[in-house]
């Protein structure tokens, strides 16, 4: 029966050749089934047949039953116009069309009733409709357009060729129509019947030809509810396998490192939250399970000295750690950080880069298959093939939303046995992302800051406010602060943008003169060594304002800078605007973010600098910009490839994910190889998607 859905789509009666290329190339629609999948973006109300005489200003769209009375051709000033009259017994109207002409002399026939869409307007006093919709006023029609009317997406090469919407309904309706049509039900019964979900087969029609709002719903709610199951069946799958499995390295005990630095190196005392992560992370590592998990800590929270203490254990255990960040910048700064905390313990801290030597390289990567080197600090330079380690305990990667999900993998693989995996991002991901694209990983969360640090104050400013802000800034400077200046920086402008900067350059320098002064510029385009030896200046005091793009976003850590300052603020994400401002407030002095924009502001943006005047929790900032962006835009979502929902919507689904990932996971613990006979739909479905698709094995 199933060979009926796989029947090629030209076989569809009122398709052809013509169309079924045109189905094919535009809208991937091959077989009967894609067709039935094609699902209509919106329904429009046509249960109601207005009275011509009923007619009023601001009508919308309207649904009309009658007759053509009169055709006739008229002169206007560019060419010519097809005036018709049309009556339904209230009263006439008039029907205009300025084109296809042809074609409406074609159908239009006297003394026969269509129906008639469209939307009336006013003209010289008498309301007329252009261009309307028609269609014969019998049964079908009645059935198939008289109702919700669905609405589908065509491209403008179908439009062209006069195959719009309606054409894509009439081919919906007669398939859906045909005897041979079964469409099996892919969730088992128990699960549709406790969920009070409508059956596959209803949905499908419905969702198409609903027979009410409320129909419509129903419909909607069951296929997004599908979509969602089948989304969490899989990653939760992958979760529970993991346990299953247990294939992961077990780090039996702590050992003199640990406690030699907690008891004599630790720098301060750690928050009860630090203390918390690292209990969870102790668990995992010890469980012999591959760990996967997420640490998950707003800007200045601290994950840096956890992922200290957890390669400790590592190594205390005779295996070797990795710690991956994302830029140049930010990984030298956890190799100078780290090795200062660990100088009075004999552990081996090397750093790997693009720009390390030929000749330094060859030593750490000696160093490294023999076991000598402890940890390893760098950029994704550390997943080339030829960096191999003896025995990698632990993987760390810093601000995670900037690797692919193919990159982590190839770390992953370094060993026989999977290193643990620890994840950490300041960016506060969702609760419908947590549960979906990072579903699969568990979470810790430090919910809290270091005691003493004061909320930073996020003010908005306009150019007209700029000599103000400097006069801010010197009263800051003169308490020795320090400051940063950051522009946009966005590939497509990137010529514009440097000028920019360049321009601010300029006039900071000229409004903050030396000798008094010092003004410190980093940028993308600088070679690697200037830049390393800008930033060097600035985290050591040495300059006091640093003019830069976002490539100081990630992770820097400058406690005396107390000021950030953003141009064009508008143009950034909120979730940027958020991680710049991270940069300061790390100290125990007050600071300030200032943003500045130019005068015109679109209605996002305005809500952008708002919500960043308002708040300061970044869960709550995450969830503004997903509001405003849409998952698919985070970063790491898109490459995941994992969330190509057709009708759900993470903006507005998050009541229906959790139902589904609920199910899903009590399905898995009762039945996790589906072998009940009524979890058969499942485990085909399943088995469909492993041919269709690779499942990624992290995230
Ligand atoms: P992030 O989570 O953004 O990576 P870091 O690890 O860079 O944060 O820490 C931010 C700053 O806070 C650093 O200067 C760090 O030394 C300091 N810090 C971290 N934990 C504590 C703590 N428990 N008490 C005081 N300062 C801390
Ligand atoms: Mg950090």
């Amino acid at each position: 029966m199933s060979d009926f859905l796989q029947t090629p789509i030209e076989f569809l009666k009122g398709v052809g050749q013509a169309r079924a290329d045109l189905l094919k190339k535009e809208l991937n629609i091959f077989t009967f089934e894609n067709l039935l999948y094609f699902y209509p973006y919106r329904h429009i109300d046509r249960t109601r047949f207005y009275k011509i005489a009923e007619l009023q200003d601001d009508l919308p769209y309207i649904q009309l039953r009658g007759k053509f009375t009169d055709l006739r051709s008229e002169k206007i000033n560019r060419g010519q116009r097809l005036v018709a009259n049309f009556t339904d017994g209230s009263n006439n109207l008039e029907i205009v069309w300025f084109q296809g002409a042809k074609w409406v002399k074609e159908i239009i026939k006297p003394n026969t009733e269509y129906i008639l869409f469209g939307k009336p307007t006013i003209f010289n006093g008498k309301f007329n409709i252009v261009h309307p919709s028609i269609d014969l006023y019998n049964d079908e029609n009645i059935k198939m357009l008289s109702a919700l009317m669905p609405m589908y997406n065509t491209t403008e090469k179908m439009k062209q060729r006069n195959f719009e919407s309606k054409a894509i309904l009439k081919l919906v309706h007669t398939l859906l129509k045909d005897e041979r049509l079964i469409i099996p039900e892919d969730l088992p019964n128990e699960l549709i019947s406790k969920e009070k979900l409508l059956t596959r087969g209803k949905a499908i029609h419905a969702i198409h030809f609903p027979r009410s709002a409320d129909e419509l719903i129903l419909a909607t709610e069951r296929l997004k509810f599908e979509e969602l199951f089948f989304l969490q069946i899989k990653i939760l799958r992958y979760k529970v396998q993991r346990g299953k499995f247990p294939n992961g390295i077990s780090f039996e005990h702590i050992g003199e490192l640990f406690n030699t630095f907690y008891e004599k190196h630790l720098p301060f005392n750690l928050t009860e939250a630090q203390k918390r992560v690292i209990r969870e992370i102790r668990v995992d590592m010890k469980s012999g399970i591959q760990m996967n998990r997420l640490l998950q800590g707003d800007v200045g929270s601290g994950k840096t000295i956890v992922a200290l203490l957890c390669m400790l254990i590592a190594i205390d255990n005779n295996y070797q750690a990795t710690l991956m960040a994302p830029t140049e910048i930010l990984a030298q700064q956890h190799f100078h950080n780290l090795k200062e905390l660990l100088t009075e313990l004999p552990v081996s801290v090397q750093l790997l880069t693009g720009n390390t030597t030929m000749k330094e390289r060859k030593k750490m990567l000696q160093d490294l298959e023999s076991g000598s080197l402890n940890i390893l600090i760098g950029t994704h330079a550390l997943i080339e093939s030829s960096v191999q380690y003896k025995n990698l305990g632990l993987v760390i990667i810093d601000e995670q939303h900037r690797f692919g999900v193919e990159q982590r993998s190839r770390l992953w693989q370094k060993n026989e046995k999977p290193p643990h995996v620890l994840v950490m991002t300041a960016t506060p991901i969702p609760r419908t992302l947590a549960m979906t694209i990072y579903g699969d990983l568990d979470v810790s969360v430090i919910d809290e800051l270091p005691a003493g640090r004061k909320p930073i104050k996020t003010v908005h400013r306009f150019e007209s406010g700029r000599l103000a802000v400097f006069e801010f800034m010197k009263q800051e400077l003169s308490k020795g602060r320090q400051i940063y200046i950051v522009y946009p920086l966005i590939a497509e402008s990137e010529k514009m943008d440097y000028m920019n900067l360049q321009d601010g350059f300029e006039s900071i320098s000229r409004a903050f003169p030396l000798p008094q002064y010092k003004v410190s510029i980093v940028h993308g385009k600088m070679k690697p060594t200037d830049k390393d030896f800008e930033m060097a200046r600035f985290v050591k005091g040495e300059t006091n304002i640093m003019v830069a793009t976002t490539v100081i976003e990630v992770g820097v850590n400058v406690p005396n800078a107390s000021i950030m300052i953003i141009e064009s603020a508008e143009r950034f994400g909120l979730s940027q605007l958020h991680q710049l401002r991270g940069r300061v407030g790390r100290g125990a002095e007050q600071s300030y973010c200032i943003l500045m924009t130019g005068n015109k502001l679109g209605n996002e943006a305005k809500t952008r600098i708002k919500t960043m005047e308002q708040s300061n929790d970044g869960f709550y900032i995450s969830e503004v910009d997903l509001k405003l962006r849409g998952p698919g835009d985070l970063d790491g979502t898109q490459q995941s490839g994992l969330l190509d929902l057709k009708l759900a919507d993470l903006k507005t689904d998050e009541h229906i994910l959790q139902r589904a990932r609920n199910c899903a996971s009590q399905l898995l613990s009762e039945d996790y190889n589906f072998t009940q006979p009524e979890n058969l739909p499942v485990k085909l479905w399943l088995n469909k998607q492993h041919h269709s698709k690779v499942w990624s094995r992290i995230s």
